[in-house]
């Protein structure tokens, strides 16, 4: 894996979305893993006490949150203001062998918005020590305020869209900085209209999530940079969404820092 899951690490709050649960739920547990590891390198070493522990289902810092059971076993249709609740109490108490306390909530979309609120009360001022990452099958079932105070990963499920070749040529171009190798892709482009530019971006940002997991890799995009792009990509899909005209957005996409 050529991505430092570390520099990606700087954020407190992740929305690790898939239509797969099972996809979702394996890579929020790859990234708690990565906060828990203590050998700090490119990805969780799977050894040491943090990684076994997190790997156990035994570690005090890995807090899951998902939906309670009723009577026969099956989950209740929602995860309740009191759990998140609970969660946010708990979550000013320090960590009590790792660095990080981590907190995973499973199936976020089930939250309602008062569950909701209490998350993002804990979102806008999170303490120092803590990870929050909501699984969720979509992103847009959380409230904007919640987006935009997380990093999102946008993993593949069954409803994958197939990996847009320009979407692949572009993040070479991007992770090497090339500004005018950029415009000229970008330029090849200039016929598309808002559906098109909206599949490009979602192959982009499909193909940023699966680096960022470690599931491929992208000559020269470090962590930092895959992070940057997928805050670029979230604000491309905005303006596309207020009807801001493609050619503008694309002229965004090209002008990198
Ligand atoms: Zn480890």
């Amino acid at each position: 894996m050529s991505i430092d899951l570390h520099t990606v690490l700087a954020s407190h709050a992740y929305i690790v979305a898939s239509p797969d649960e099972s996809l979702r739920n394996e890579a929020a547990a790859l990234l708690a893993r990565s906060f828990l590891c203590e050998r700090g390198e490119r990805e969780p070493c799977g050894v040491c006490t943090g990684c076994r522990l997190a790997l156990a289902g035994t570690h005090p810092d890995l807090v899951t949150v998902e939906r309670k059971t009723d009577d026969k076993g099956k989950a209740k249709s929602a995860l309740s203001v009191e759990q998140v609740r609970q969660m946010v109490l708990d979550a000013w108490a320090r960590p009590q062998i790792a660095a990080r306390k981590v907190y995973v909530l499973r199936d976020a979309q089930f939250m309602n918005l008062p569950a909701q609120n209490a998350a993002l009360k804990i979102l806008e001022e999170p303490p120092a020590h803590d990870v929050f990452i909501l699984c969720t099958e979509s992103a847009e079932t959380l409230l904007p305020t919640i987006r935009s105070r997380c990093v999102t990963l946008r993993i593949g499920g069954e409803k994958r869209v197939l990996r847009d070749e320009l979407a692949a040529e572009y993040l070479l171009l991007a992770a090497k900085r090339e500004r005018l190798g950029l415009c000229l892709l970008m330029g090849k482009c200039d016929d598309w209209d808002a559906e098109r530019l909206g599949s490009f971006l979602e192959s982009l940002r499909a193909a940023l999530a699966d680096a960022l997991c470690g599931r491929s890799a992208v000559s020269g995009l470090t962590g930092e940079k895959a992070v940057s792009l997928l805050a670029l990509c979230d604000r491309a899909e905005e303006y596309r969404r207020l009807n801001v005209g493609t050619k503008h957005i694309m002229g965004m996409l090209c002008a990198l820092k």
